[in-house]
């Protein structure tokens, strides 16, 4: 069949169906273990145990692997989870460069967990190239970039970083969670190996939690395999499923998600209670120009902070439709706190140094009703008048 065009992979990419029975749904594969034929004589050569392969899962790492252009996809039981196993490809007493613009889990597991063995790192701001090549001395292996990252929505030139990482022989991984394929392919741009929090956009509907990743060559596939293995931390054939059911409207949903961001964050842009506001599709955003090479608009999260005489916990408080909660990504509209939340692992002082201050809110923008949205944010931000 010739290559299918990206909304068309989101319904047929990777394994498609039951070959056996023509469901037209990969089944769930709800088992532990395969029954061999005879000693080695595995099915179809590979079906063993599922932590090592699971046709449910394979089927969503085929797909993810199709859509972001990779050799190879895999499937974890979290985001976090995802990052993990690909810092486990790394040896000791080597250093990775980490945006200092990342969710903080990611940092928390490089500061307090990979730390201990021996694996450093260091904060780089990768939006400014020629201070970050100097940081790439013989022991950096990795660099380590969210683009747009969370919270602050900060964009990096992904292709330009990529040029700086392999002249020095250096892996560039980017966490794509906030773009998904559908907005932003880091493949293309020169990364090495793409992960996600596959909870949020992928997934769809806050009902998962579950990571992916995904790398470009089959050298990397073969390491990531047996990490992935050995480690053990896989997505379950439930969760698989639901995951491959989310991807199916991942376009659809996201159309629809960006069209209320842009529309909120104009709104906000406008408004003089609002001190600062963070969206990569406002013309205004340092990041645009860029952002527009490399992704196809704004994405669907949202930042800012009320100016002076409003109170955080007001606003917070006083929203209805919009709920307090961590993650993002979902159908259903959610604000959170990144400096008491999502970012609490980074110290404050450095917190507050990239940014992240105590009045900043993230809001991921839902598929509801934008004006139903634009009056719940309206009706709060009145009442956290001081
Ligand atoms: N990467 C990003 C950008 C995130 O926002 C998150 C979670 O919020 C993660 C990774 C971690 O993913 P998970 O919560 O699925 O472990």
């Amino acid at each position: 069949m010739c290559k299918q065009k990206f909304n068309t992979a989101l319904i047929h990419g990777g394994i498609d169906g039951d070959s056996r029975t023509g469901a037209v749904n990969v089944p769930i594969y709800q088992t532990s273990t395969f029954k061999q034929d005879g000693l080695g004589e595995l099915r179809e050569g590979i079906w063993e145990y599922s932590r090592t392969g699971n046709p449910t899962r394979a089927a969503l790492e085929a797909l993810i692997a199709q859509l972001e252009g990779g050799e190879a996809g895999f499937a974890f039981a979290s985001g976090m989870a995802a990052i993990t196993a690909v810092l486990s490809l790394f040896q000791s007493n080597v250093k990775i460069l980490l945006s200092s613009n990342v969710y903080g889990g990611t940092f928390r597991v490089l500061d307090k967990v990979f730390s201990r063995f021996n694996l450093t790192y260091s904060l780089e701001d990768t939006t400014d190239l020629a201070a970050l090549e100097r940081e790439f001395t013989p022991n950096v292996k990795a660099i380590i970039i969210e683009s747009p990252a969370n919270p602050l929505l900060t964009i990096t030139d992904i292709r330009a970083v990529a040029e700086i990482a392999h002249r020095h022989g250096a892996l560039v991984i980017v966490d794509n969670t906030f773009m998904t394929p559908y907005l932003q392919q880091p493949l293309a741009l020169g990364a090495d190996i793409v992960v996600h929090s596959a909870t949020k956009y992928l997934g769809g509907h806050s009902d998962l939690v579950a990571g992916l990743a995904v790398v470009k060559t089959r050298e990397l596939a073969d390491k990531l395999a047996f990490v992935q293995n050995s480690t053990g931390a896989v997505l379950g054939p439930q969760d698989a499923f639901l995951l491959i059911r989310g991807i199916k409207t991942l376009a659809v949903r996201l159309d629809r998600h960006v069209e209320n961001a842009a529309y909120l964050a104009d709104w906000l842009a406008g408004n003089l209670e609002v001190k600062k506001i963070y969206y990569p599709g406002l013309t205004s955003h340092i990041g645009y120009e860029i952002n527009q090479q490399q992704a196809k608009n704004g994405g669907a999260m949202i930042s800012f902070e009320l100016a002076e005489g409003h109170n955080i916990r007001k606003f917070f408080k006083a929203l209805q439709l919009i709920a307090l909660a961590e993650s993002l990504g979902g159908v259903e509209s959610l604000v959170c706190h990144p400096a008491t939340m999502t970012h609490a692992a980074i110290p404050r002082e450095t917190r507050e140094k990239i940014g992240i201050t105590d009045n900043l809110i993230r809001l991921s923008v839902g598929i509801e009703d934008k004006a139903d949205l634009l009056a719940d944010l309206k009706q709060a931000i009145e009442e956290s008048r001081i």
